[in-house]
């Protein structure tokens, strides 16, 4: 059977600077507890410039909220200015990088190929990665979103080994969903993350699926996310705009109270 452990993680996207960092960080440490971490996995994603802000509020703290980025670099590291290399976030202590953010596939026509490249060069650092899919409105109003999304997996997955599948989360994000304060339901949410854990299964096999975490993001607050936690392919949520708010973000880490 599988025991996939439920992650929250919070996409900060541009907001908060290094000191607002620090209070929002602080805040969280504070509220939550030992039970908390035990249930769920913390990640909060700040902007690259609060990363050794958070890491310093986090080593100070007993139990382990865990951060990383929200995007990395494909190349290791040379002439590529204003990037940033897995290896770095790595040496600061990020377990985590998002990879195909719809804003970036959006905002800077990241495709496919950048972001499986941009995966395999996070796993290379011991970084997982998030990888982003998702349908916008005019293909989920078409009825296309398992094909569409599918082709994203397939495309973001492109020569990533067994093991590697195992350790990467995959975030189904409904672009229509992101920011709108339209949540999708619980049996949209789990129609996608089947889909998607089944082919895993066909790309690798029933173990690898059984062990990859597959998450729900878009428009996720405390009041919507027990219904979306109930099903069975769904192992957690990408919150955007909710994580900005340390309450809320709490409540979403505490869905089954
Ligand atoms: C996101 O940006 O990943 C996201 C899910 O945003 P929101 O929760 O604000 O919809």
């Amino acid at each position: 059977t599988p025991s996939r452990k439920p992650l929250m993680a919070g996409n900060w996207k541009m907001n908060n600077n290094h000191l607002d960092a620090i209070l929002l960080v602080q805040k969280m440490a504070f509220a939550l507890k030992e039970a908390d971490y035990d249930a769920v996995d913390v990640v909060v994603l700040p902007p690259f410039t609060a990363l050794r802000s958070v890491q310093t509020v986090i080593e100070a703290d007993r139990y382990a909220i865990q951060y990383g980025a929200q995007d990395v670099s494909q190349h290791a590291s040379g002439a590529y200015t204003g990037e940033v290399a897995a290896s770095m976030l790595a040496k600061l202590g990020c377990s985590y990088a998002v990879v195909g953010h719809s804003e970036r596939r959006q905002y800077h026509a990241e495709d496919d190929a950048l972001v499986n490249a941009k995966a395999r060069a996070a796993l290379a650092a011991d970084i997982t990665p998030i990888l982003c899919v998702g349908e916008g409105l005019d293909v989920r109003k078409a009825g296309g979103q398992v094909p569409h999304v599918l082709g994203q997996v397939d495309g973001g997955l492109d020569k990533l080994t067994a093991e590697q599948v195992r350790r990467t989360v995959i975030a189904y994000e409904p672009v229509w969903a992101i920011g709108t304060g339209e949540v999708a339901t619980p049996k949209d949410a789990q129609e996608v993350c089947g889909a998607i854990r089944t082919r895993i299964a066909e790309l690798y096999d029933g173990g690898v699926a059984d062990q990859a975490r597959i998450l729900y993001g878009g428009s996720v607050k405390g009041n919507n996310i027990a219904g979306i936690m109930a099903q069975s392919d769904v192992d957690g949520a990408l919150v955007g705009g909710a994580s900005l708010d340390p309450g809320e973000f709490v409540k979403i880490c505490r869905y089954r109270d």
